[in-house]
């Protein structure tokens, strides 16, 4: 199934291969997006047979989770948790290269 998609792919990329316009190596950076707030999580997976399940809900900061986390294992004697991390990433293309971009009129 991979290999058939793949192939699909490289059939693909011989007929367009033309009339594609070849791009130039871009060192992007990637920087975390700011203005989207990171997000928190943490669930519980203790249990031998089946998973807790307890959630922390989703944070902002660290630190609520693992208060969350604290207290949880005070009350159940939990000890094993999930932790899940989420933030948005913004690629970033260098000044001189977005500079002649505008100088090509936004053709490069
Ligand atoms: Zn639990």
């Amino acid at each position: 199934m991979e290999q058939q998609a793949g192939a699909a792919r490289h059939a693909n990329t011989g007929e367009t291969r033309k009339a594609r316009r070849v791009f130039r190596y871009v060192p992007f950076t990637i920087e975390q997006d700011v203005t989207a707030e990171p997000e928190y999580e943490a669930r519980c997976v203790s249990g031998d047979e089946t998973e807790c399940g307890a959630r922390s809900g989703t944070h902002c900061h660290p630190g609520p989770v693992e208060e969350w986390q604290r207290k949880h294992t005070q009350e159940t004697r939990h000890t094993r948790y999930r932790r899940n991390f989420g933030d948005y990433a913004v690629m970033q293309p260098p000044a001189e290269w977005v500079a002649l971009v505008r100088a090509n009129g936004g053709t490069a």
